[in-house]
C-alpha cells in the first residue's frame, strides 16, 4: 500500500528541490527559463493564498465573534488577546535592541559601501519616504481614522486594508450578538456554510503548496543570485537579526508558551505550526499564509475554532513580533553606520513606535518598510540609511514572517487555554 507523505514533509521537499533548482539554474544559465516557466506558478499560488485572506477574515471573524453567548466573553478575550499581543511584540523589540547594541553591527559596516549602497538603492525608497511623509503629516489619531472605512467594498479590495475589514467584521458581529438569535439565523447559517467553503478551498489550494514552494523559492534564488556582494558587507547586520529571530522562536516562545500554557512540549507545538512556517517563508506575508495558520492552529494544536477564528485574524495585522524585532535592529543599524549615537529616551522612543509601526504593517512582503521608515523619523535618523539594508531585506522578510506567524499561533493556544477552549490532546 501506498503510504501518504504528510503534507508538511511535501512542502519541505518543494522547498529543498526549489532552492537546488534555483542554484542549478544559476550555474546552468537557466535563469531565463525559471523565470518565465517556473516563478508564474510560485505566482499563482501567492495569489489563490491572498484570494483567500479577505474572505477568510471577514467569514471567521464573524463566525468565531457571534458565536460568542455575549459581549463582556468578546471583551474579556478581546483584552487579553491585545494584551498578549503588546506584551509580546514589546519583549522582542527590547530583545532586538539588547542584541543590536551588543553586537554593533553597524560600527563594522564598510564606508566605501555606505555611498555605493545609498546611490544603489536610495531611488527605491523616494515613493516610499513620501507614503510615510503622508503618514507623518497627519493627526496622531490618523491610524484611528484609517481603520474605519467609508466604504465596505473598497477595504475588501485592497488587501493592505484588512484592519478596516476587521473592524467592519467586528462590527457586523457585535451586533449579531446584542439581536435575538432568531433575526440573525439565516445569516448565522449562512456564514457557517461560507466559512465550510472557504475551509474546503483551503484544502484544496494547500495539495498545490509543495509545488507552489517550489517555485517561489527557485524564483527567489536566481532573482537573488547577483547581490552576494550585499551579503558580504551587510553580513553582521543579517546575523544579528537572523539571532534576534531565532531567540524569539528557540527561547522566548517556549518560556512564553510554558507560562501560560504549562503542559505543552514545545517540539510538538514547533511540528503542529511548522507548514504555516513554511508558507510564511515562502511568501513573506503572514495575511497570505493565514489560512494555513488557522488550519494548523485548529486541527493540530487543538485550539477552538471560535477562539482561533478571533485571535489569529486580529494578530495577522497587528501581532509582528519578528517585525518589531527586526525594526528595532534596523533602526540602531542605521544609526551605528551613521555615527549617531541613540540615548536611553530615544532607544525607548523606538520601543513606542516600533510597537506602533508593527501594528499599522499589512501582513504583506515587505509591509514593514514604510512604518521602519516612521521609526527612523521618530529618533531623527536618516531615512536614506534604508537604503543600505534595503537589498538584503527579502531573505530577511521571510524570515521575520515566520515568526511572525509563530506569534500568532502561540497567542491562539494562550487565549484558548485560558478560555478553556484548548483540547492539548490534538497535539501529537
Ligand atoms: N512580511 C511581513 C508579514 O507579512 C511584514 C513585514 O515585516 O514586512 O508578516
Amino acid at each position: 500500500m501506498k503510504k501518504k507523505i504528510p503534507l508538511y514533509v511535501q512542502i519541505i521537499i518543494g522547498m529543498v528541490i526549489g532552492l537546488l533548482w534555483g542554484l542549478i539554474a544559476v550555474q546552468f544559465k537557466l535563469e531565463v527559463f525559471t523565470i518565465m516557466w517556473i516563478k508564474p506558478w510560485g505566482t499563482i499560488f501567492l495569489n489563490l493564498l491572498k484570494l483567500l485572506a479577505v474572505p477568510l477574515i471577514f467569514v471567521s471573524l464573524v463566525k468565531g465573534i457571534s458565536g460568542l453567548s455575549n459581549i463582556s466573553k468578546l471583551s474579556s478575550m478581546g483584552l487579553k488577546t491585545l494584551a498578549l499581543y503588546i506584551v509580546s511584540t514589546v519583549l522582542a523589540i527590547s530583545i532586538g535592541l539588547v542584541l543590536v547594541n551588543t553586537i554593533k553591527p553597524g560600527k563594522t559596516f564598510p564606508v566605501e559601501k555606505q555611498s555605493e549602497y545609498l546611490e544603489k538603492f536610495g531611488a527605491n525608497i523616494s515613493d516610499k519616504q513620501s507614503a510615510a511623509d503622508v503618514i507623518r503629516e497627519q493627526s496622531p489619531l490618523q491610524f484611528v481614522v484609517d481603520m474605519v472605512p467609508e466604504n465596505i467594498f473598497h477595504a475588501l479590495t485592497d488587501n493592505s486594508k484588512m484592519l478596516q475589514v476587521i473592524l467592519f467584521a467586528i462590527l457586523f458581529a457585535i451586533s449579531m450578538i446584542l439581536l435575538p438569535s432568531k433575526k440573525t439565523e439565516p445569516v448565522k447559517r449562512f456564514i457557517d456554510s461560507l466559512n465550510d467553503i472557504v475551509l474546503k478551498l483551503i484544502d484544496i489550494i494547500m495539495l498545490s503548496a509543495p509545488y507552489g514552494v517550489f517555485a517561489l523559492l527557485a524564483a527567489l534564488v536566481v532573482d537573488f543570485s547577483g547581490d552576494a556582494d550585499l551579503f558580504t558587507a551587510l553580513g553582521l547586520y543579517f546575523l544579528t537579526v537572523v539571532l534576534g529571530l531565532f531567540i524569539l522562536i528557540t527561547v522566548f516562545y517556549p518560556i512564553f508558551l510554558k507560562i501560560f500554557v504549562r503542559k505543552v512540549k514545545y517540539m510538538k507545538f514547533f511540528r503542529a505550526v511548522m507548514p504555516a512556517q513554511m508558507v510564511a517563508f515562502s511568501t513573506s506575508s503572514s495575511a497570505a499564509t493565514l489560512p494555513v495558520t488557522m488550519k494548523q492552529v485548529t486541527n493540530e494544536m487543538g485550539v477552538d475554532k471560535d477562539v482561533a477564528n478571533f485571535v489569529l485574524p486580529v494578530g495577522v495585522t497587528i501581532n509582528m513580533d519578528g517585525t518589531s524585532c527586526y525594526q528595532a535592529i534596523a533602526a540602531v543599524f542605521i544609526a551605528q553606520v551613521f555615527g549617531i549615537d541613540l540615548s536611553i529616551g530615544q532607544q525607548l522612543t523606538i520601543v513606542l513606535t516600533a510597537l506602533l509601526a508593527s501594528i499599522g504593517s499589512p501582513g504583506v512582503p515587505g509591509g514593514s518598510i514604510v512604518m521602519l521608515i516612521i521609526v527612523l523619523t521618530s529618533v531623527g535618523l536618516p531615512v536614506e540609511g534604508l537604503a543600505l539594508i534595503l537589498g538584503i531585506d527579502r531573505p530577511l522578510d521571510m524570515l521575520r514572517t515566520v515568526v511572525n506567524v509563530t506569534g500568532d499561533s502561540s497567542v491562539s493556544m494562550i487565549i484558548a487555554k485560558s478560555e478553556n477552549q484548548l483540547d492539548i490532546e490534538k497535539l501529537k
